[in-house]
């Protein structure tokens, strides 16, 4: 018998199981999406706005593959929930998603990186799909692609309120003025958006942050002005990030632009846990330990005898290692004698006879595996080859251990958005719930083998 430290999973039908066994034979790992967490988070979002009808709309930021959830489920799971709006990064996941069957009926989708002179501006104006311009050589790329397609290019004006990336500076912002003006005025582009970008909305415990936030607030709103003045007044603003779409109410204009509290997570664990905002994690992430077996006291395990058995013990393979994007830096030390080092690993929930414990990586992280010093007898735990581990869920409360991506990002001295978006796509993407939650359209849009 093998024993499972995660959640049951919510099986849809006979299929749904067989694909689960045939993604069990391909990969020991696999990372479970819950579509209906995604949709209610998402609907939670919109109703914290004040619902569809408030004047502010919200769009799924599901660039990085949904911060690898999956970029056309999760996109699904984000209109589901009522997100009006679809947003990426790369250009390439915004042609996707209408490539894939998101059509210009479904929602608006925003794209924002890009440079002037390599990005397919023709085929995104074709698709659709909005663009963004922060820069001169990128106004002159989306103009003359607006002119070749014969078709305006619905453009959002991308301004520097203090970020210091994307987007142009107060000062820059004249000579954008005079390159953008002419250009709506002839009809080559429609100026639907101003936006800008936050730096630290995820403090709002920390005065000078707060102070930096209103900062630039200010200088977004002196934009909007200038444009106003320029006779090109945008239609939208945008600003909202997840940490200010949760706790700015004033800044969210027209629409807002969550992205990791669709995946259920706050910004920062500074600003409290998922529960404390009424977001469910989405993920989890399993796997199927190898090898179990007793270890002598003092016995180093993996590379650079970094851990060293305090005690006669098990120890267990987890197949899971830094090809998979499980951090090395969330390797475990633990030096005996004069050197001692105590640094736990990245936690892991393992099933014994007695219930659930929580573990962690011992010793460094591997490219395909990671140890677990069991603390005791593998027999008498209960613990086998085979059995499934978790190595974070959704964190369903003390009782039942369960660690999340925060504990991984602590861990590895990282944030939750590094720990997603690093799982390598060799471990496989299974949905729960996605018959609950998408209607029999948008079911067929999706990998029949990754339904459960
Ligand atoms: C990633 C991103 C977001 C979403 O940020 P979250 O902190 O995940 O909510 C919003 N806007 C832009 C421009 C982004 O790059």
């Amino acid at each position: 018998m093998t024993r499972n430290a995660a959640a049951e999973i919510a099986f849809s039908s006979e299929q749904g199981k067989a694909n689960y066994a045939a993604a069990l034979r391909r990969y020991p790992a696999q990372a479970i999406v819950d579509l209906k967490a995604m949709r209610d988070n998402m609907a939670h979002l919109v109703a914290m706005v004040g619902g569809p009808a408030s004047g502010t709309a919200v769009m799924g930021v599901v660039k990085a593959d949904a911060y690898g959830h999956g970029l056309l489920p999760s996109a699904l799971a984000a209109l589901a929930g009522g997100a009006t709006w679809l947003g990426t990064a790369q250009a390439h996941e915004a042609l996707l998603l209408r490539q894939l069957g998101i059509g210009p009926d479904r929602c608006h989708i925003l794209t924002w990186v890009y440079n002037g002179t390599e990005v397919p501006f023709d085929e995104l104006i074709e698709a659709d799909i909005d663009v963004s311009v922060g820069s001169l050589p990128g106004i002159d790329a989306v103009a003359a692609a607006a002119r070749k397609v014969g078709k305006p290019a619905r453009v959002h004006v991308k301004v520097d309120s203090g970020f210091g990336r994307n987007g142009f500076t107060p000062a820059g912002f004249d000579a954008a003025l005079a390159k953008l003006v002419p250009l709506a005025k002839e009809g080559v582009i429609q100026i639907i958006g101003q936006w800008s970008h936050l730096a630290v909305a995820d403090s709002p415990d920390v005065p000078e942050f707060v102070t930096s936030t209103d900062r630039q607030v200010e200088t977004f709103k002196e934009f909007t002005q200038r444009m106003e003045h320029a006779g090109i007044a945008p239609q939208i603003r945008h600003l909202a990030n997840t940490a200010a779409t949760l706790s700015r109410p004033k800044i969210r204009f027209e629409l807002c632009r969550p992205g990791i509290g669709l995946y259920g997570y706050e910004p920062d664990p500074a600003m409290g846990e998922p529960g404390d905002y009424r977001l469910k994690p989405a993920m989890r992430l399993q796997a199927q330990l190898g090898t179990v077996k007793d270890v002598e006291a003092g016995h180093g395990i993996s590379y650079g005898r970094t851990y060293l058995t305090p005690d006669n013990t098990s120890t267990a393979i987890v197949p899971l290692g830094y090809a998979d994007g499980i951090h090395r830096s969330a390797s475990g030390f633990d030096m005996q004698g004069a050197k001692h080092v105590n640094k736990p690993g990245g936690p892991v929930r393992v099933m014994t006879v007695e219930g659930p414990r929580l573990y962690h990586v011992s010793g460094r992280v591997c490219m395909d595996q990671f140890i677990l010093d069991l603390h005791g007898s593998a027999a008498e735990l209960g613990v086998a080859e085979g059995d499934t581990v978790e190595l974070f869920g959704p964190g369903r409360g003390e009782q039942f251990l369960e660690p999340t991506a925060d504990d991984w990002a602590r861990a590895a001295d990282t944030i939750s958005y590094e720990i997603f978006t690093c799982l390598r796509n060799r471990i496989p993407r299974l949905y729960e719930h996605a018959a609950e939650v998408l209607d029999a359209h948008d079911l067929e849009l999706l990998d029949p083998a990754s339904l459960l």
